[in-house]
């Protein structure tokens, strides 16, 4: 059956619960009907459908003919060489691990309140900042901690301004569906929607564009990838970072991780966990994800490399290369060619190639859905 007859029965069986779904709520967002919810709680991560009109393995309107939700998952079918298709005219070849791009460099925001405040290079708030001076976008889907920031819950947030955007740099590591805000967005009157995050997340405006699905599909302006190769259950803190290391989750000021959690503390203390230690607290919905270099955003950013305060750089799209040209006239960041590093791209291909190993071979009738076009709503 092609894409666009299936509808929340089907994403139900073939994604929600089959190890696929990652959480992202594109389709939660892009239900007109209002019957999916979307559970956070307890490190869950996943859409559900109300008990009214179809149930929780059902939906009335699907059977009716509406194929949003399906439309929107960037898990769904032959998603890959899907977007692939509609973005570059062609799927990614198989030595193309960390997907299609146009341009590999290293960028660093030349101001030093973007530069303290990011994780890396500061790149992707000094982008957002310029999207938003620059008209390309009304708001931006990004990540912010609750409250004080003291608990460490990630929660998703829309940045109208420069402020909101320094508010929220920085890296969580733990799951946050940035798109989930997007209601709220449209709701301030954002026509146009930059959205910040990991490549589970930042393939749904493709996904959604690939496959027609109207005016969502359509204010997604600017996407910017985060790489990324996990995200950690929030018990991590309690039973990890504070049982064996004696860090209280309200004394933690930044971590990264390279190669080792490095965790920073407000009183100045520095702590490195293993990583190998941490991996029990791996997020379910991360450890099917086949995308570590977030293929199929404008721009996608990473931590890795010799340089600290870089952000490592991948350009992909026409309006990506666009963006940073013309912020690197205006002096809003600077540029070192990835020639310089060439020890970054190595790590990025060997990371992907690690992600792409978790993917299941793909049933052989998943091959007949991808040349099937699918119609418009
Ligand atoms: C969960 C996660 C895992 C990552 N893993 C890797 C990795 O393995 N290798 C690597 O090279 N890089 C990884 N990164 C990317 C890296 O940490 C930086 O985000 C990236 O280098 C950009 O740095 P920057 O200084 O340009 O970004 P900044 O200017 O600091 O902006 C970062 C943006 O990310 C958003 N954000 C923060 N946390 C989250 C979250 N949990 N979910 C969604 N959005 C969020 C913020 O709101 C902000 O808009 C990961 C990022 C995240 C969030
Ligand atoms: S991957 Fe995203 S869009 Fe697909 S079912 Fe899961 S939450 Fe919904
Ligand atoms: S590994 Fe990263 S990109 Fe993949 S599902 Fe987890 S959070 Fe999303």
């Amino acid at each position: 059956m092609p894409v666009d007859i299936k509808h929340w029965k089907h994403l139900y069986e073939e994604v929600v619960t089959s190890g696929l779904c990652t959480g992202c709520s594109a389709c939660v967002i892009a239900c007109p009907h209002d019957v999916l919810g979307y559970e956070s709680a307890q490190g869950t991560y996943k859409p559900y459908h109300f008990e009214q009109d179809g149930g929780a393995t059902g939906c009335t309107h699907g059977d009716k003919g509406c194929t949003l939700c399906t439309r929107a998952c960037p898990r769904f079918g032959l998603w890959e060489p899907e977007i692939d298709n509609y973005l570059y005219g062609r799927p990614r070849n198989v030595d193309e691990v960390s997907g299609i791009y146009k341009e590999i460099c290293l960028t660093q925001a030349t101001s030093e309140e973007l530069l303290s405040n990011g994780q890396d290079g500061g790149l992707v708030s000094a982008l957002l900042i310029y999207a938003l001076e620059e008209n390309i976008i009304d708001a931006a889907l990004v990540s912010r901690l609750e409250g004080d920031g003291t608990t460490w819950k990630a929660a998703p947030y829309v940045a109208r301004t420069k402020e909101d955007i320094i508010a929220t740099a920085g890296s969580r590591y733990t799951y946050c569906a940035n798109p989930y805000a997007y209601p709220q967005a449209v709701e301030q009157g954002a026509e146009r929607i930059g959205l910040v995050g990991m490549g589970c997340q930042v393939s749904a405006p493709k996904a959604m564009a690939a496959r027609r699905a109207g005016k969502i599909a359509r204010r997604f302006a600017l996407s910017i990838g985060l790489l990324c190769s996990k995200t950690f259950d929030d018990s991590i803190f309690d039973e990890l970072f504070d049982e064996r290391y004696g860090i209280k989750r309200e004394s933690i000021k930044k971590m990264n991780i390279k190669g080792v959690f490095q965790i920073y503390t407000k009183d100045g203390g520095y702590h490195e966990v293993p990583l190998k230690e941490a991996h029990q607290w791996t997020r379910e919905g991360c450890l099917m994800c086949p995308d570590f270099a977030a293929e199929h955003a404008d721009i996608s950013a990473g931590g890795i490399g010799a340089y600290a305060d870089w952000t490592l750089t991948v350009i992909r799209s026409d309006l990506g290369k666009q963006i940073l040209d013309d912020m690197e006239n205006k002096h809003l960041i600077v540029r070192r060619p990835i020639e310089e590093d060439l020890g970054a791209l190595k790590l990025m291909n060997k990371l992907s190639a690690v992600s792409r190993k978790r993917l299941p071979e793909q049933p052989a009738e998943y091959k007949k859905r991808i040349e099937v076009r699918p119609s418009s709503v």
